[in-house]
């Protein structure tokens, strides 16, 4: 079967990523994207449960109502595929693996994929930089490439707005707002894992936070990215940033004021929806707010 748009979830075996993929295959029928036969590639990094969730997509009441799916007639095709973004093996095969599926190009990809950890020190920082910062760093320069120049294609991470910036020292704000590249953004990251390793980072301007300040890496990486595209000449593709807002899922301990539906939504509206060819925004609650 030929696809005329193929998008990619990440870390979309649960939570927020797996509603993303139910409301992507119920919203996808009035999208102004829609051209024909969707593929959407759900991932994850454990085959079985991503597995198991394309099972439950493909029962899922309100899909089969909505004669959403292929199987049902539908415009929306779901398919599994391994992704661990926390392995530049992993990523490398996943982006091959789309190269040779798809020669035109795919449509949008959502980063998703990411962890909070209990606990603050060293090794938390570690592991949850390699996995929200450099992960979907090293996912997104691995997955732009392939998204359709000409047509517009979409990157949407999904940050937090934990990690915007009125947490920070003015100096540290003033550092993030002033980059002028992905590397830039990086060199923070990595400054703040040594202000951690001195037991510093307070006194240097710095939260004592691994999430919150792996999601304002993510943030300025992101438009950072965008602005390089802004550079390119040629591509219409659009390169957005977003927070679900507070939801319901296993990483807030099912805590929250969304439920994953809800908190679904801006990422869809950043893929599918019409969004005025805006790209290098923060965004959350479907409208753009401040880093
Ligand atoms: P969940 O913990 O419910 O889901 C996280 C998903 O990411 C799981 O599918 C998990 O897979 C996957 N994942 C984790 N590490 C990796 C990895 N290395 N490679 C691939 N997949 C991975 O969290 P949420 O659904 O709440 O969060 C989704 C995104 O939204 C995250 O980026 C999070 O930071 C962000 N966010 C969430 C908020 C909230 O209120 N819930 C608020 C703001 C932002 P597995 O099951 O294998 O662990």
């Amino acid at each position: 079967m030929s696809f005329a748009r193929v998008g990619v979830v990440t870390g979309a075996n649960k939570g927020i990523g797996y509603a993303i993929v139910r409301q992507l295959a119920l919203q996808y029928p009035k999208s102004p994207l829609n051209s024909g036969p969707l593929l959407i590639y759900l991932t994850a990094r454990d085959p079985k449960r991503g597995g198991s969730a394309v099972t439950g997509l493909t029962t899922d009441p309100a899909l089969r109502q909505a004669k959403a799916l292929a199987s049902d007639g539908g415009p929306t095709s779901i398919q599994f595929h391994r992704l661990d973004i926390a392995s530049s093996s992993s990523i490398t095969q996943f982006a091959a693996h789309l190269a040779e599926s798809h020669p035109d190009g795919i449509d949008f990809v959502i980063n998703n994929a990411g962890m909070a950890m209990d606990g603050f020190d060293l090794n938390v920082v570690k592991a949850t930089l390699a996995c929200n910062y450099h992960g979907t760093l090293e996912a997104t320069r691995a997955f732009l490439p392939l998204l359709k120049k000409p047509s517009g294609g979409r990157l949407v991470n999904i940050a937090s707005s934990t990690g915007q910036l009125g947490r920070y020292s003015r100096a540290i704000q003033k550092r993030f707002q002033g980059a002028k590249s992905v590397d830039d953004i990086t060199v923070l990251m990595d400054e703040f894992t040594a202000a951690v390793e001195r037991g510093t980072e307070k006194a240097d301007g710095w939260p004592s936070a691994a999430y919150a300040t792996s999601k304002a890496g993510e943030i300025g990486m992101t438009l950072q990215i965008a602005e390089e595209l802004k550079r390119q000449k040629n591509t219409k593709v659009l390169v957005n940033a977003c927070c679900p807002g507070w939801v319901v899922t296993d990483m807030t301990k099912g805590k929250g004021y969304k439920t994953p539906d809800q908190g679904a939504q801006t990422p869809v509206m950043l893929a599918i929806g019409d969004i005025g060819g805006k790209s290098g925004r923060f965004w959350r609650d479907e409208g753009e707010i401040s880093w």
